[in-house]
């Protein structure tokens, strides 16, 4: 029998997305328009979508820094599911590297999800300056065989970076990535990553409805 208080949590990890979610700058905000009203007599409400696949938490696709890169439609998706580590470091700014995690056993991590004070800010605001991964710590996780890294920053290289040194190493190294995620209210510990891309063909990236479920440790 399952008894409701050992029923494992799930965490949302997701950003909401609104009209008001903060995005990159440039990029497109999301929006939504009507097909159909209810109010103007039609049967359904029906609503069209305007944004970006790097809108709120997404997934990257490599096609989106190559353009031999595969697009969400094509991604394997086990590295989407499956165990993960969530960590808290205490770097605001500048480049996270492994001994920004001193003090937490991360061998043999296959997920690891990087909680920041980024993930304290609201969906409306975007952080001008946010700590973001080295090659160095891309060749760390690689070495110890993870296959995903999740951040609550809105991208893995510096907020300026142009010739964006960890989106290619994550790629030569055999990892994807997850961008803006919401960590707050989540301890740090082992969970069950569930973030999984939609199946869009063509494009660079896209959004995911990011959960972390406790471990169900009767299993
Ligand atoms: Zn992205």
């Amino acid at each position: 029998m399952c008894d409701q208080t050992n029923t494992p949590r799930i965490y949302d990890i997701s950003r909401t997305i609104a009209p008001s979610l903060a995005v990159w700058p440039g990029d497109t905000p999301f929006g939504f328009s009507y097909a159909m009203r209810k109010r103007d007599g039609m049967a359904v409400n029906l609503t069209t979508l305007t944004l970006s696949p790097h809108t709120g938490s997404h997934a990257d696709a490599p096609y989106h820094i190559a353009d031999d890169g595969v697009h969400p439609a094509d991604l394997p998706l086990a590295p989407y599911i499956g165990p993960a580590h969530v960590v808290t470091i205490t770097r605001e700014h500048g480049g996270i590297v492994p001994a920004d995690f001193d003090g937490h056993d991360l061998s043999g991590v296959k997920r690891l999800l990087i909680h920041t004070w980024v993930s304290d800010l609201p969906d409306n605001q975007w952080p001008d300056e946010f700590p973001y991964p080295t090659v160095e710590l891309v060749d760390w996780l690689a070495d110890m065989g993870a296959v995903l890294l999740g951040l609550d920053c809105p991208s893995v290289d510096s907020f300026d970076s142009k010739d964006l040194p960890c989106h290619h190493r994550l790629r030569a190294r055999g990892m994807l990535n997850l961008e803006t995620l919401r960590l707050a209210g989540v301890p740090d510990g082992m969970y069950e990553l569930i973030a999984l891309p939609l199946k869009l063909a063509g494009v660079c990236g896209s959004p995911v409805r990011a959960v972390l479920r406790e471990l169900d440790m009767n299993s």
